[in-house]
């Protein structure tokens, strides 16, 4: 059987002359070849021209990365989920985005990963003042600087007493997990497992008479 395809775009409807080769729109829903979606030359240069990145913001939530594209025209695509491409230095959305907006997405990206590589805690001390009161002392890997930053911890909630922006918070709050753990590691290897009672018999004349059982104990079997 032989059929014909009309040459229309599936997106403005216009007829297409085809010279040498025909765009189409990838689509794994299409069985067959007359469902086949055909975009025609005009469509694909509004569809390049539109994608003239004004800004791109990237955020990160629990490893998920997201962006939020803003175009010169206004429109504005939300939190899409995206992933960066290191090999062809180009960034993958969940739109369909032309190659040369994927590689301007990624220069975005780079910006992005440069300045939170930037936020990270290079260095932090800790000083306990008293119980669940510490002072902190902090160093991004961009030099930022924060000296004895006062902090608390109530109800498993750390809280400091000046503002701070979220990343020195998130920095703060992993430094400080891990103060704790090498707390517990160093506290544990001082503190031997106690000993079971040695209930031997002692001769009379190795009982101590004085001192020798720690610092405020005199004998501890009284006067005799
Ligand atoms: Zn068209």
């Amino acid at each position: 059987m032989i059929r014909t395809l009309n040459l229309t775009c599936s997106r403005c409807g216009k007829e297409i002359s085809a010279q040498g080769h025909l765009h189409y729109q990838d689509d794994f829903s299409v069985q067959s070849f007359q469902d086949i979606k055909l975009v025609c030359d005009q469509c694909i240069a509004d569809w390049k021209n539109k994608w003239q990145i004004a800004d791109a913001k990237f955020e990160e939530h629990n490893y998920v990365l997201s962006v939020t594209i803003t175009l010169q025209d206004g429109t504005v695509y939300k939190n899409m989920d995206c992933t960066p491409i290191e090999d062809t230095e180009s960034v993958i959305t969940g739109e369909d985005i032309p190659p040369e907006a994927q590689h301007e997405l990624y220069k975005y990206y780079v910006a992005f990963a440069e300045e939170k590589e930037s936020q990270q805690l290079k260095d932090c001390f800790f000083e306990k003042l008293e119980e669940n009161k510490f002072s902190a002392d902090i160093t991004t890997n961009g030099g930022e600087h924060y000296e004895k930053l006062l902090f608390s911890v109530e109800e498993g909630y750390l809280k400091t007493e000046q503002d701070v922006p979220d990343y020195i918070m998130d920095g703060l709050v992993n430094a400080y997990k891990s103060y704790l753990a090498q707390e517990q590691m160093l506290s544990m290897s001082t503190q031997p497992a106690p000993r079971p009672p040695q209930r031997r018999a002692m001769p009379e004349s190795q009982w101590n008479t004085g001192g020798g059982f720690g610092r405020n104990n005199k004998n501890p079997f009284g006067d005799f």
